[in-house]
């Protein structure tokens, strides 16, 4: 029989899958002997029964109840007693932390009859109705849908009719009236009373927290952070424990190190006398948990020494809840807390430095995508006007846009938006998703719009509490100052500053140290990245190249840390003031003509080669033969009619560009991605290609004259048979047979079109070497047209989950890739040292960078910066199967 229940004692922090983070994190803190209420956890099994069924499946019942009761012998205390009961909070958790998307219920077991035991036992009736009000208004709301204004009118009322300002001051008698009002408000909306008997309290709860996986905002969320949609949530029950018993308690959140900046200490938020959901949602102004040392000595004490075994523990930065009630510490939560991409650099070579962990797991805990953050712009704070205020600096980054008070708002805008709001909540996420920062005026490091930002690596301002934010007047007051909504602000993430207008932004440090511009020494970050990338280069099977046109881009490329150019597109070479050397190719009327149109590209063409290989001198460069329709380097259709038109209506001799016209219309396609160009069109224009390879061999040979090393390669693309192959080959090798005092040049392919994969193995017979263009692979093996499609339909099929990520960014492994394996073993099979790369766009993308790796590429190529991000994915790759910490 499955087991759908798991004492906290039964659990560890290794059944994820199972119980949930939040579950395996309680029950490995219960295994560890730290103080956590009593509790169990059901079973993400369960839930998915649930979902999947409608119904509880059989033998849940009877596993809650016998849990509970033995939870009830170890509290002394029932569900539901008169007397003294027992109360718990009904809490979701699925395998991946999902903050505050999903429902938690707490004080369930409040009754008409428990309530009087809860005062009596308490001795604090005030305590005891505010939370049986707490517990209609919340279970209300979630279990039953009731809409939460309904509650805040009659509180509102209430404290009115008290004379009272906020919700402490309101006495017992109000609190009893205040229930009243709220039943009557549950009765009006559902049509039965709220319900008396616990253990129903009890099942509703847990059914709408398996519910809520599937709340319109916990969908979103797992789409935008790619967690799967089938793996439910599992449910906590446990003994409550009251934060908002007195002055001598409190809740409070906590990290084990800085999350924004990887600093060594302990650092967190405390809230005197209140209960744990306030915190999370910033709605009551927190003290720093330093101060904690002073108002309870001996819990802060407890504290550190539990956060540093829960370090050792879990080996890596941990945040976690906790509650102190009459000054008794209880831990509610841990889990591999979420940081910001510098502090997972800084954080994972302090780690290596202290001993936790090795070089190779560091590798692990850092990803390209936080290195790509990384290298993003920040502001340029010496041309910063006076900053307008200062808040939270609460995820890093530098955000410029137009103030916007509402999700809604942002979420439709087009333009760059600040969304402005007093504290976030799991409603405004998709503004949060669309806007370029999050300013609020309430909430510390831990606030909901603190903790999404930074798992979003979404830049955010928190806590900046000089703001007044009036929403329907949409005005921010700050300082005298009244902004309004449209007006431009930048938000400095990495510092909480605000600033009025757009600010100049300048490059990352971390881009800065990759140029060689700035030393590692004494900045922890450059220090970290520097010995990661190190180990990643060390550790790394995969070359990695760069796509690089011109000398600068190589250059630039090759400080980054390319060890060749794996893709220079040559067709940059006809464009400018050349383009009238390619109209008079395309034009000539015979041999002669096309010839001399050639022989006038020859130089031009030479030249770039030479400063491209002096750029990459002793690294291998491919050189791709020209691959777009010719027709792309004349003027466009619609342009030459209407001239050509006007001059016919003016009764004027259209001149040249009449010739023009009929020629652009001659070569005009429908489909010109699938048309005349790449291999297709050094076959049809007699001499173009040979021009270049002649331009490539002189260039080299120049560069040998000059003591250089240069190491061309010669790449055909668009090859779909070995016979185009072959024929542009003896061509090839006949111009280069005639060129005194080149290198060997070797002679390679690209695979992008579906046929040369399959057919791999015969192209492998006239080819030293492939590279796939993944990017037309994509294109031909689904059969769209980027450029068509990624406006037309790709945001629909992303919210759809046909696709999980767009098959240009991220290359598709079971359709495009198996092709690439299909490409790799046929060609090798027929020349096993057949050297294999990739030059699309995915040999940048971490996820495509790790697919190639296992694929048995030998190099990726990707655009010069996107090198690093391609260097510490390929050294992740190699390095992965060592044990690793997951904060998601
Ligand atoms: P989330 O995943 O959104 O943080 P939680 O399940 O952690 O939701 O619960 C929400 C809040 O309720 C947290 O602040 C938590 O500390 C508090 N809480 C949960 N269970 C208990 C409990 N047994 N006693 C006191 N507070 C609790
Ligand atoms: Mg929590
Ligand atoms: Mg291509």
């Amino acid at each position: 029989m499955t087991a759908y229940v798991y004492d906290f004692r039964e659990g560890n922090k290794d059944l994820k899958d199972l119980l949930g983070g939040k579950g395996a994190n309680l029950a490995e803190m219960t295994r560890m002997g730290l103080p956590v209420p009593a509790g169990f956890t059901i079973t993400t099994e369960a839930c998915r029964a649930y979902l999947r069924t409608g119904s509880m499946p059989a033998g849940l019942f009877a596993e809650v109840e016998e849990h509970l009761h033995l939870m009830q012998a170890r509290m002394d205390k029932t569900l539901g007693d008169p007397r003294d009961p027992l109360l718990l909070s009904v809490r979701s958790g699925g395998k991946f932390s999902m903050p505050g998307m999903m429902e938690t219920i707490l004080d369930v077991g409040l009754t008409d009859t428990s309530v009087l035991g809860l005062a009596a036992q308490s001795g604090d009736p005030r305590f005891a109705w505010d939370s049986y009000r707490r517990l209609i208004q919340m279970f209300g709301k979630t279990v039953f849908g009731v809409p939460g204004e309904d509650f805040e009118t009659e509180l509102s009322a209430a404290r009115a009719g008290a004379g009272a300002t906020s919700d402490a001051d309101l006495g017992v008698a109000g609190l009893q009236d205040l229930v009243q009002a709220y039943k009557k408000v549950f009765h009006a909306h559902t049509g039965r009373d709220f319900p008396q008997a616990p253990h129903e309290q009890l099942y509703l709860a847990i059914a709408s927290v398996f519910h809520s996986w599937n709340a319109e905002r916990a969908v979103l969320y797992r789409r935008q952070e790619r967690i799967p949609h089938d793996l439910g949530t599992a449910v906590n029950v446990m003994a409550m424990v009251f934060g908002n018993r007195g002055a001598d308690s409190g809740t409070g959140v906590a990290f084990t190190r800085d999350p924004a900046t990887g600093r060594r200490g302990v650092y967190g938020d405390y809230l005197r006398n209140a209960q744990g959901e306030d915190v999370v949602a910033g709605i009551r102004n927190t003290v720093s948990l330093h101060d904690l040392a002073e108002i309870d000595p001996p819990s802060y004490r407890q504290l550190l020494s539990i956060m540093e075994r829960l370090e050792q523990r879990y080996r890596d930065l941990c945040d976690i809840e906790f509650t102190i009630e009459n000054g008794k510490l209880w831990m509610l939560q841990t889990r591999v807390g979420k940081r910001t991409p510098a502090a997972a650099f800084v954080i994972a070579a302090q780690l290596v430095d202290e001993g936790t962990i090795t070089l190779d797991e560091a590798l692990q805990r850092v990803t390209g995508e936080q290195l790509a953050q990384l290298m993003f712009p920040s502001f340029d704070t010496t041309a910063a006007p006076q900053p307008l205020t200062t808040g939270v600096p609460a995820s890093p980054g530098a955000a410029v846009g137009a103030i916007v008070f509402d999700s809604a708002t942002a979420a439709a805008a087009t333009a760059p938006v600040i969304l402005v709001r007093r504290e976030t909540n799991p409603d405004d996420l998709p503004g949060m998703i669309a806007a370029q920062g999050i300013l609020t005026s309430r909430g510390g490091k831990t606030s909901h719009a603190a903790v999404v930002a930074r798992g979003m690596g979404k830049t955010c301002v928190c806590g900046a509490e000089d703001l007044t934010i009036d929403t329907e007047a949409a005005t921010v007051t700050v300082n005298g100052t009244v902004l309004h909504a449209g007006d431009i602000i930048s938000l400095d993430g990495t510092t909480g500053q605000v600033y009025p207008g757009a600010v100049p932004v300048h490059p990352s440090p971390v881009v800065r140290y990759f140029e060689g511009e700035l030393s590692p020494a004494g900045d922890p970050l450059l220090a970290a990245v520097q010995r990661l990338m190190a180990h990643a280069d060390h550790t790394r099977r995969l070359g990695v190249h760069a796509n690089a046109d011109t000398a600068p881009d190589a250059a630039r490329a090759r400080r980054f840390g390319a060890s060749g150019v794996g893709l220079c597109r040559t067709e940059h070479m006809f464009l400018g003031e050349r383009r009238a050397l390619v109209e008079r190719l395309i034009l000539a009327a015979d041999d002669t003509e096309r010839d001399a149109a050639l022989a006038a590209l020859l130089p031009l063409q030479r030249d770039d080669f030479v400063e491209l290989f002096a750029a990459m001198d002793g690294l291998p460069v491919t050189v791709r033969l020209i691959d777009p329709p010719l027709h792309e380097f004349l003027p466009a259709l619609e342009d030459l009619t209407a001239h050509v038109a006007r001059a016919e209506a003016l009764g004027q001799d259209p001149g040249r560009d009449g010739v023009l016209l009929a020629a652009v219309r001659r070569m005009h396609e429908a489909n010109p991605m699938l048309g005349l160009r790449g291999v297709r069109l050094g076959l049809v224009i007699p001499g173009l290609f040979a021009m270049q390879v002649r331009a490539i061999a002189e260039a080299a040979a120049l560069r040998v004259a000059a003591g250089g090393d240069p190491r061309p390669e010669i790449m055909v693309p668009l090859v779909g048979t070995v016979q185009e192959l072959e024929t542009v080959r003896n061509e090839a090798e006949a111009v280069l047979a005639s060129i005194d005092g080149a290198p060997p040049i070797r002679i390679g392919t690209m695979i992008e079109v579906p046929r040369a994969a399959l057919t791999a193995g015969e192209i492998a017979h006239a080819a030293e070497f492939f590279s796939f263009g993944t990017n037309d692979l994509t294109q031909m093996t689904w059969g769209f047209s980027r450029d068509d499609v990624e406006g037309a339909f790709f945001g629909r099929y992303l919210s759809l989950g046909i696709f999980a990520a767009s098959p240009f960014e991220t290359l598709d492994t079971g359709g495009v890739g198996e092709l690439v394996r299909i490409a790799v073993e046929r060609g090798r099979a027929t020349r096993p040292d057949l050297t294999i790369g990739v030059c699309g766009e995915h040999g940048g993308d971490p996820a495509s960078v790790r697919f190639f790796h296992h694929a048995g590429l030998d190099y990726v190529s990707c655009s010069p910066f996107r090198v690093p991000i391609a260097r510490l994915e390929a050294g992740r790759a190699a390095s992965a199967g060592t044990s690793t910490s997951d904060s998601r």
